[in-house]
């Protein structure tokens, strides 16, 4: 610390403190804090290099110290951009990406130090340091190539202006994103336009028009209100006007993201051209599971091709009921949640409404808590004076079976303004073994956009909510049961993409057994267990269009794949294209003209997913895998559990994956599983698990 206002900057407190003081941070703090990480790091890199011994103490352990004090400042304020935007703090976190990302990016292209980490993998004591850290060294040394560090100077100094460009579209694409959704909503004044919308439906949408000071009902393009609203309203005008704003948020006027698209795009293929690459798809590959870019085209081609039929069967069948039982002799887009909706309660006489009243708040989260304990021995406890961002915000101690702390998390679940929208997992405190010897316990974000309590009701989840939220938690699990005590391998650092969705889908299936959800699913006025007869129905009903959701998806994943392979902007073509081209190979439905749903595709143009959305799947097929174990054993067994835990949950990115799986499995993973949990496989030969 050095000006005397430093002293006073939490920011910087932060970088020693338990947890993030985030209600003391303020967009102020954040350019001073970053500035003066970054110099003391540069000072430190300008003579580290030279002064080192080449053991993991002289090099590794400061650039881990230097690491951690980066992103102990940087951390929360990525954070609160992203649960609590606000106009002052957007422009601050925007300069501090730059700051940082032109930071990493020096660091990443600093020859002497990448020529001292070449020296400490060379050197004859380091065969003999953990596995860990061997894998440290070898993921940095790959990431300082993908870096650019092995570059010659002009095209160094190109690489280096490309990366800053691009994480500034990233933000942008992002931020128009934001600013499209918030800036369209339906304001409904008749109550006759509500038709066939729930209850509890119009009461949000009711309360939501009350904060803003306005009469009737309000309808926006965030999830919780678009897809009940597309799945309800009878108003087919309506739900032409709301499926049209959302497909094309982000396609026009200023907000437009179609320019930023080409030029992330160009800028993209340019860069891996620079390290020698054919395209950003094999760049993308080089951290990952998947060996070669042929070898996720077959992959996904080939989900396709067993799923189509049954997804053609299953579009031919919603046309026919929607022809006959709706009168819609055009099944057309904004039809299809809608008819779907219809066509399942018809068929399951069930709906997600039916489910919502056994799926309280609190008894979900007693069971997640329960599951969790069940298998891995855990305990959960609410710590109430933990400072938070917002009111809503637990934070919760996790404690393993021996009554020792080993982990925290902070859970924030409502949707709200200035928050953005979907769910996720990051790391908030990394497991790290410190300098001085004591170990730093990790502590994770979970933020889910679920509906809050309302009418002095608990809030009732879907049971997707309910999933989501067991995916995330995951995603915490994986971060937080680690045993590992290297910065860079620690929890989900340094898994391969493509694998580090195995440990959240695999908590999916515990939503699917009536075994784990007998421990919460109850009535919340009544008390009574969610019915046996109903859990059955909820069952048959999960693969309802489930040869059409698997085509969606692998759709989004080949037309991300094939536009970082083949696509290039300087040879004329266009993203609609590609999409086309990927629609008419895959899709079973034609979507309108005006669809653009690719600018507002954020996971691979602004959230790290780009060459990379196959992970779903790929990760998808390991999961189902996986819990197949657990299925065979019984879904609480504990041998499997532990084994699973020991083998993939508590080494992180420590281990190589594949090795990682096949010590826990026993082999390598299989489709089947995948394809038998979303019925495609002929029922002779499914397993009857529960
Ligand atoms: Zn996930």
């Amino acid at each position: 610390m050095r000006a005397e206002s430093n002293l006073e900057n939490p920011l910087l407190q932060a970088a020693t403190a338990e947890l993030p003081p985030y209600p003391t941070i303020k967009p102020e703090h954040v350019e001073p804090a970053l500035r003066t990480v970054i110099d003391d790091n540069r000072r430190r890199l300008a003579v580290l290099p030279a002064a080192a011994t080449t053991d993991w103490s002289g090099l590794m352990r400061p650039l881990e110290e230097m690491e951690e004090r980066l992103e102990r400042v940087w951390g929360p304020v990525r954070h609160l951009n992203a649960v609590c935007d606000s106009k002052a703090l957007r422009p601050a976190h925007q300069r501090g990406l730059m700051q940082v990302t032109a930071y990493r990016s020096e660091c990443m292209q600093n020859e002497a130090l990448f020529a001292a980490v070449e020296r400490l993998q060379a050197s004859p004591g380091f065969q003999g340091q953990p596995p860990e850290r061997r894998q440290a060294v070898h993921h940095l040394l790959r990431d300082f190539r993908l870096g650019g560090a092995a570059l010659p100077r002009e095209k160094k100094d190109r690489f280096k202006a490309i990366q800053v460009r691009l994480s500034e579209l990233g933000a942008q694409f992002e931020q128009n994103v934001l600013d499209a959704t918030r800036a369209w909503r339906l304001h409904v004044r008749d109550t006759a336009e509500l038709a066939g919308l729930p209850q509890r439906e119009r009461e949000a949408a009711r309360e939501r028009a009350r904060r803003e000071g306005l009469k009737g009902w309000l309808f926006t393009l965030d999830a919780p209100s678009y897809i009940p609203f597309m799945q309800y309203a009878e108003n087919r005008a309506l739900r032409r006007r709301m499926y049209t704003a959302y497909v094309t948020r982000a396609a026009s006027g200023k907000l437009d993201n179609g320019p930023i698209i080409l030029e992330i795009l160009k800028l993209r293929r340019e860069a891996a051209k620079l390290l020698g690459y054919k395209n950003h798809a094999e760049v993308s590959l080089a951290n990952k599971m998947a060996t070669s870019p042929r070898e996720v085209i077959d992959f996904l081609r080939e989900l396709a091709t067993r799923s189509r039929p049954r997804a053609q069967g299953e579009i031919a069948e919603l046309a026919e009921f929607a022809r006959n039982r709706l009168h819609l002799d055009r099944l057309e887009a904004w039809d299809l949640d809608f008819a779907g909706e219809c066509l399942r309660r018809e068929r399951y006489a069930f709906s997600q409404q039916d489910l919502k009243p056994y799926f309280p708040e609190p008894q979900v989260l007693e069971g997640l808590f329960a599951v969790a304990g069940r298998l891995y021995g855990l305990r959960f406890e609410v710590r109430p004076e933990v400072p938070r961002w917002h009111e809503d915000v637990r934070f919760f101690d996790v404690f393993d079976a021996q009554g020792q702390r080993i982990a925290g998390f902070y859970l924030d679940l409502y949707a709200r303004p200035h928050k953005r929208g979907g769910a996720w997992m990051d790391e908030c405190i990394i497991r790290w073994r410190r300098p001085d010897g004591t170990l730093q316990r990790p502590v994770a974000h979970v933020v889910c956009n679920f509906s809050r309590p309302a009418g002095g009701n608990p809030a009732l989840w879907s049971h997707e909510e309910v999933i989501t939220l067991f995916h995330e938690f995951g995603h915490a699990l994986h971060h937080m049961l680690t045993e590992v005590e290297t910065l860079e391998v620690s929890g989900i650092r340094g898994v391969p993409w493509d694998a580090v969705e195995l440990p959240s889908q695999l908590m999916e299936n515990f939503c699917w057994h009536y075994e784990a959800l007998e421990l919460f699913a109850r009535h919340y006025r009544s008390g009574a267990v969610l019915p046996r007869a109903l859990f059955e129905k909820m069952r048959a009903a999960r693969n309802f269009q489930a040869g059409m959701k698997m085509l969606r998806q692998i759709e989004y994943a080949l037309f991300d794949f094939l536009l970082h392979v083949e696509f290039d902007p300087a040879s004329g073509g266009s993203v609609q294209d590609v999409l086309d081209a990927v629609h008419k190979e895959v899709a079973v439905f034609k979507p309108p003209q005006f669809n653009r749903f690719q600018n507002s595709f954020s996971h691979i143009f602004a959230g790290g997913y780009a060459a990379g959305y196959y992970s779903y799947k790929w990760a998808e097929v390991m999961a189902a895998d996986a819990f197949a174990a657990f299925e065979e054993t019984g879904i609480f067994d504990a041998a499997t559990a532990q084994r699973l835990r020991r083998e993939v949950l508590a080494v992180g990115g420590a281990r190589d994956m594949t090795e990682a799986f096949a010590a826990f499995r026993g082999r390598k993973p299989k489709v089947d599983a995948l394809l038998r949990q979303y019925g495609l496989l002929p029922l002779s030969t499914t397993k009857s698990g529960d």
